[in-house]
């Protein structure tokens, strides 16, 4: 297995700009995923990895070899679509042989491979099929024996999830993500899903119109988000985001309190947004010194049967989720006071990158 290095690596498209000087390193044996919303980039991404976009500027190496020139004949790495892009008139077995058979490869090795992989991925049994007669799921398997035969330096997946319905991601995630543990296989894996990402991944990349907006552990990025766009996207629901200003307008008109010495700092510090995640609302009495205190009416609430989803307004038009574990009932319009711990929030200036300030707050 492979290390792979982007380094200023941008793709234009006449004047769309798909890819902008994007860096890092994906390390041997490590699960990477691209992350982003529509139109980030995150497919030109990966197709210029492979080869199948010719880049604009930068350099691509894989295993300390400049490949940026390299055809993706040759850089031997295999990569999983979304559309499986299986040969209808070929059985699995030929589908999983085929690639391995045009490389010239001893028909015997070619035998030992299948079937390893068809046992790994429990399809030994759908052999002679032919892709119409299997389900997505089962697509979805061979596509991706047909990568693991190949034995590349690493893999490379375009969101392969997407056909399947809810269930089955999440089964065939666990599985990919067993998997590459088992063979310790180097892995770029593109997906719009946030959930995808944090539950699969070693290292998340977040693209944002072509850039990298952050690159971490997941729990890093959910922790220490380096700005508003990076505490949005990863998390759900997604982080509260209320403004200083709406904050002490609550606070003027009797509807919030805020602890004095932290609203001084917050000013000191030019903080222009102030970002939650819902588990760091709490609906209890005790107020801690640094909480942050917010008087709410209930509008709606989900129950999902271990934990709840209780969604409180305010009559100044703020909005903002709060979660729970267990099944406490909230009636619709019951008056809440919220107390949101500041210690765990985020700040964000005006720009929307994020504040370090948590230690000076009381
Ligand atoms: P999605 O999740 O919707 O697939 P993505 O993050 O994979 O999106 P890309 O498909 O990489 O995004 O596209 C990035 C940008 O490049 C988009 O603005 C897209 O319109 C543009 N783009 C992609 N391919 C081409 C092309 N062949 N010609 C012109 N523009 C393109």
């Amino acid at each position: 297995m492979a290390n792979i290095l982007l380094k200023n690596v941008s793709k234009h498209f006449d004047s769309v700009r798909a890819i902008d000087q994007v860096n890092f390193e994906v390390k041997k044996g490590e699960f990477l995923v691209l992350v982003g919303p529509s139109g980030c980039g995150k497919s030109t991404l990966l197709r210029s990895i492979a080869g199948l976009e010719t880049i604009t500027g930068g350099q691509i190496h894989i295993d300390d070899k400049n490949v940026t020139e390299t055809h993706s004949s040759k850089r031997d790495l295999a990569m999983v679509f979304q559309s499986y892009a299986l040969y209808p008139h070929m059985n699995v077995y030929k589908n999983l042989s085929f690639g391995l058979e045009t490389m010239k490869i001893p028909k015997n090795v070619i035998d030992e491979r299948v079937q390893k992989a068809a046992q790994i991925l429990q399809i030994d049994q759908l052999l002679k099929r032919k892709p119409k007669q299997l389900s997505g799921g089962q697509k979805q398997r061979v596509a991706i024996g047909r990568a693991i035969v190949r034995e590349p330096k690493a893999f490379l997946f375009d969101e392969p999830l997407s056909n399947l319905d809810a269930d089955l991601r999440v089964q065939m995630r666990v599985e990919i993500a067993r998997l590459q543990k088992r063979l310790g296989a180097t892995t770029i894996y593109v997906t719009h899903d946030q959930v995808e990402a944090m539950t699969m991944a070693d290292r998340i990349v977040v693209l944002n119109g072509g850039r990298v907006e952050q690159i971490g552990k997941p729990l890093e990025l959910y922790n220490q988000p380096s700005n508003v766009f990076v505490a949005s996207f990863i998390g759900s629901p997604r982080i509260n985001l209320i403004k200083l200003s709406e904050l002490v307008e609550l606070q003027n008109a009797g509807k919030a309190v805020i602890p004095e010495a932290t609203l001084k700092t917050f000013e000191d510090k030019r903080v222009e947004q102030i970002g939650f995640r819902p588990e760091m609302v709490k609906a209890e009495t005790k107020v801690s010194a640094r909480d942050l205190l917010i008087h709410t009416e209930v509008s709606h609430m989900e129950q999902l049967g271990s934990e709840a989803y209780i969604y409180l307004e305010t009559d100044h038009n703020i909005n903002f989720v709060m979660h729970n574990q267990g099944q406490q009932h909230f009636e619709s319009k019951t008056k809440l006071a919220a107390h949101i711990d500041l210690g765990s929030s985020h700040f964000f200036d005006q720009s929307g990158s994020a504040l370090v300030i948590k230690n000076n707050l009381v």
